[in-house]
């Protein structure tokens, strides 16, 4: 009776482990357990969509494990292809804003650059009912003006930690080895749109699991992370 009564408990706690790993991620098959993930989370991003591969690109993510990223979209983009940022969203990931037309902010006047970024987070939440909560600068291109900007919106600038360059023309297995340079916590940059890059995807995802690293949300990190000599910001990966 004893042991029967404990093993029953036992299957509770493994139902109730499973069910939370449910909530936690909608449908996922990445329960965290054992040796998966002890390496810690990185982040993937996926900025300057939506595109006309976006679609592909989320059934990439999805047949790699049902892997979730972050995609910060470029408002003018996400207005004119509602769908596509539904989409997204829908299937559980993180939507980021991008900017309204990608223009270099620190050029811009004032009122200008503020407008970008409201307009593309007004775009975000009318689509999805959230308003984005991580803005990344186009081309890594930002100031104290923009960063102010970010947060009277509620958004925590976001650079990266790992760039991929993978818009320069290179091979999908060269752009897989740049994003696995991450370190754990780290931030992936990557792009939608790419036949290269939605190549590297399960790549990626493999070299990943080979550190025991996951694939997780960007969180407000309290010690400033270098993207760059001279350039810090507050974000890092953490379990979804
Ligand atoms: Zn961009």
């Amino acid at each position: 009776m004893k042991t029967r009564g404990r093993s029953r408990i036992g299957l509770g706690v493994a139902v109730a482990a499973l069910m939370a790993s449910f909530a936690a991620a909608p449908g996922t098959a990445q329960a965290d357990s054992g040796r998966r993930c002890s390496g810690g989370y990185v982040a993937l991003t996926f900025d300057d969509g939506p595109t006309s591969a976006t679609a592909a690109y989320l059934k990439a993510l999805r047949d790699a494990g049902r892997v979730r990223a972050t995609f910060f979209v470029t408002g003018s983009l996400a207005q004119a292809d509602p769908d596509g940022t539904r989409r997204i969203a829908a299937e559980g990931h993180a939507i980021g804003n991008h900017s309204y037309t990608h223009p270099n902010l620190v050029e811009l006047d004032a009122a200008t650059a503020f407008a970008e970024l409201r307009d593309t987070s007004r775009v975000v939440r009318a689509q999805t009912g959230r308003a984005p909560v991580f803005f990344r600068p186009p081309f890594g291109s930002t100031d104290a003006r923009t960063r102010q900007d970010a947060a009277r919106l509620g958004m925590t600038e976001v650079i990266w930690t790992a760039d991929t360059v993978d818009w320069s023309g290179i091979p999908a297995d060269t752009i897989a080895a740049n994003a696995l340079t991450v370190r754990p916590g780290g931030i992936i940059l990557l792009h939608d749109g790419l036949p290269t890059t939605l190549e590297a995807i399960p790549k990626i995802v493999d070299g990943l699991a080979e550190r025991d690293l996951c694939a997780g949300r960007i969180v407000r990190s309290a010690t400033p992370v270098e993207a760059w000599p001279g350039l810090t910001f507050h974000a890092k990966a953490a379990r979804w």
